[in-house]
C-alpha cells in the first residue's frame, strides 16, 4: 500500500500571485499542483486541503493554530504524515505551537514554505515542497515530530528560527543540530530523532494570549517595563536579556520584577544569542532574578518560550506552580539535556 501525505495550504508567499499594484496576495490551492506538476510522479499518494482563510502568515493567531491541528486530529489516521504549507514569517512559532499541541505524536508533521512564489521561475518553493513530502511519507524512516523543511535541512520545529528575508536557506537551528539533510539522498540522523511514543495522542488546542515579550536593551526606562508588567491581566512574560541570561542589577529593576511575580505573573529568562545558553547565577547580573523566582528558559528559542507559555498557561489554567515547573522542563525536545 503506498502511504499518504495531506497538504494543508495555509498561505504565504509559496503559494501567492502579484495582485494589479504589485503586492504579493495569497490565491487558492489548486494553482499550486499547476506550479508543481512533478508531483504526478510522486510513488506516494497526496490529498490537499487548506484553511477556510489563506493568510500572510503575519496575521497568524492561535485560532488559525486550533484550525490546523484539528485537520491533522480529524485526518490523523487516514494519513502517514503532514504537511503543511505556511508563510516563513511566523513558521517557527507555528512550528512551535504545533509541537506543544500535539502529545505522543506518531506521525511527521513536516511545515515548509518559500521565498519565491511557485509562480516565480526560480522559486525555492518546488525543492522544499517536493522534499517535505518525501520526509511526511518515508516508509523507512518515521519522524515523530513537528519540523521545518527549508533549503535541503530539516529541523525539529520548536528549535527553528527564521534567519533571513532574503536568503533561500532562511531558516536555523542555533541549539540542535537539523535532523535531516537532502542532498542527492535525504540522510536522516536518526539519533537526533525523538522517540516513537508508546502512549496514545492527546491534542491541546487551547492558547492563553495574556502574555507579553520584554526585550531588554541598555537604556531601557523604567516606565516601559512597568508599562509591560503592569498590562491588564498579564500572566506571564518572556525577557529577552544578555548573553548567557543577564540583565541590569539595578533595583527599580529587579524590584519591579519580583512585585510582577508577586502579584503571579510567570517570568521567563530567555537570551538575545541565538547559540547558547541562559546559566542563571553564572555571573552576578543574574542572580537577583534566580533568587525572586524568574524561570529559567535555558537554550529555548523565543519563538519557543512565547508559544509553550501561552499553551501551558491554557494546559493548565489555575496551575502556576506546574506551568512553572513545566517551563523549566524539555516537554517536546525544545531545550538541551533536560
Ligand atoms: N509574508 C510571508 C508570510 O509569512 C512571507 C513568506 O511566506 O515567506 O506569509
Amino acid at each position: 500500500m503506498l502511504n499518504k501525505v495531506l497538504i494543508i495550504y495555509t498561505g504565504g508567499t509559496i503559494g501567492m500571485v502579484q495582485d494589479e499594484n504589485g503586492s504579493l496576495q495569497p490565491f487558492a490551492m489548486d494553482r499550486i499542483f499547476d506550479a508543481v506538476p512533478q508531483l504526478k510522479y510522486c510513488t506516494y499518494d497526496i490529498e490537499s486541503c487548506q484553511l477556510q482563510d489563506i493568510i500572510d502568515s503575519s496575521n497568524m493567531t492561535p485560532t488559525f493554530w486550533a484550525d490546523i491541528a484539528d485537520i491533522i486530529e480529524k485526518e490523523y489516521n487516514n494519513y502517514d504524515g503532514f504537511v503543511v504549507l505556511h508563510g516563513t514569517d511566523t513558521m517557527a512559532y507555528t512550528a512551535s505551537a504545533l509541537s506543544f499541541m500535539f502529545k505522543n505524536l506518531t506521525k511527521p508533521i513536516v511545515l515548509t514554505g518559500s521565498q519565491l512564489p511557485l509562480s516565480m521561475l526560480r522559486s525555492d518553493g518546488r525543492e522544499n515542497i517536493i522534499c517535505a513530502l518525501e520526509i511526511a511519507s518515508c516508509k523507512e524512516v518515521c519522524i515523530p515530530e513537528v519540523c521545518i523543511f527549508f533549503e535541503n535541512h530539516l529541523y525539529r520545529g520548536n528549535r527553528s528560527t527564521k534567519v533571513s528575508a532574503e536568503n533561500f536557506d532562511a531558516f536555523e537551528s542555533y541549539n540542535y543540530p537539523s535532523l535531516a539533510k537532502a542532498g542527492i539522498e535525504i540522510i536522516y540522523k536518526k539519533h537526533l530523532i525523538l522517540p516513537m511514543p508508546t502512549n496514545p495522542l492527546r491534542v491541546r488546542k487551547q492558547f492563553d494570549t495574556r502574555v507579553a515579550v520584554l526585550k531588554l536593551f541598555p537604556g531601557i526606562t523604567r516606565e516601559v517595563v512597568l508599562s509591560v508588567l503592569n498590562t491588564p491581566n498579564l500572566q506571564g512574560v518572556v525577557i529577552e536579556t544578555y548573553g548567557s541570561g543577564n540583565a541590569p542589577t539595578e533595583a527599580w529593576f529587579i524590584d519591579a520584577l519580583d512585585d510582577a511575580i508577586q502579584r503571579g505573573i510567570l517570568v521567563m529568562n530567555v537570551t538575545q544569542c541565538k547559540a547558547g545558553s541562559v546559566k542563571m547565577r553564572q555571573y552576578a547580573a543574574s542572580c537577583d532574578m534566580d533568587r525572586i523566582g524568574v524561570v529559567s528558559g535555558h537554550d529555548i528559542t523565543m519563538e519557543a518560550a512565547i508559544t509553550k507559555m501561552m499553551y501551558l498557561l491554557g494546559a493548565y489554567p489555575n496551575d502556576k506552580a506546574h506551568v512553572h515547573q513545566r517551563l523549566e522542563e524539555s516537554i517536546r525536545g525544545e531545550i538541551s539535556g533536560r
